[in-house]
């Protein structure tokens, strides 16, 4: 029932076909993986377009980074890769890419964090932001840790996205969940706003993933998602009585001189 090796090299390719297709990497920009067995991870090389490989280019490496087989060099982002199988068992597949308007919103600093769409609520609960890290060092991966044991899909400041799943073909949805929500968040912006779905509606959301055949960690943190209740309840908005009011009128007044 499980593949063979030449069947995830095939796979690893079509992924990488479609992300560039899709116009999530630019150049030879983005990385894919697939953890085979204890100690052996499947990986796209460095230095080439993730559009335009062949099964052949991949490499393989083993669980401290080093290249064990295939011609090409390993992608320094590969340590990401292993930390993130290291910490959660139950992944087999990394894809990170650039998807643009996703990458927009971490190098603006904004999470896609908000409780806005059913299919995003169950499928990733939600779309933390970690920090800058400098590409190519343990930095990168630093400011992710917190977040790898408890969500499926992290942005990464100024630089993209990273989402993983128990196949690469998981992962590679997950990625996609994360563009289109991206999208559509950045639309509901632009006409007015996006209305953030309330607490009651995201729990039943989170209740339904048994019936879907969900099995993704995120979403039962706090303020991850955002819920309306989060905004209505923040310090922007506070409840007075009629009389609290008219008195706080009156000592207005009364510090101007007024009355
Ligand atoms: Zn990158």
């Amino acid at each position: 029932m499980s593949k063979t090796e030449r069947e995830l090299r095939e796979d690893i390719v079509e992924i990488g076909r479609l992300v560039y297709q899709k116009g999530w990497v630019a150049a030879n920009d983005g990385n894919i993986t697939i953890r085979m067995g204890r100690d052996r991870i499947l990986a796209t090389p460095t230095g080439v377009s993730k559009g335009m490989m062949k099964p052949d280019d991949l490499i393989i490496v083993d669980m401290k980074g080093n290249k064990i087989e295939g011609r090409k060099e390993r992608t320094s982002e590969i340590l990401m890769h292993i930390t993130i199988y290291e910490m959660r068992p139950d992944i087999f597949s990394v894809v990170h890419a650039h998807p643009p308007v996703a990458t927009g919103f971490a190098a603006a600093g904004r999470p896609l964090n908000l409780a806005l769409l059913p299919e995003v609520i169950i499928g990733l609960g939600c779309v933390p932001l970690a920090d800058y890290g400098l590409p190519g060092t343990p930095a990168l991966t630093e400011p992710m840790l917190p977040y790898i044991p408890k969500y499926e899909a992290i942005m990464m400041g100024n630089h993209g996205a990273v989402c993983y799943g128990e196949d690469v073909y998981k992962a590679f949805f997950r990625m996609e969940t994360v563009e289109h929500f991206a999208r559509i968040s950045l639309v509901a912006e632009l006409l007015g706003g996006p209305t953030v779905l309330p607490r009651l509606e995201v729990d039943k959301l989170l209740d339904s993933r048994t019936r879907y055949g969900v099995k993704s960690r995120a979403g039962a943190q706090p303020d991850c998602p955002v819920v309306a209740e989060d905004l209505d309840g923040g310090p922007e908005k506070f409840v007075v009585t009629r009389e609290e009011l008219v008195a706080l009128v009156d000592e207005a007044m009364r510090a101007r001189g007024v009355a």
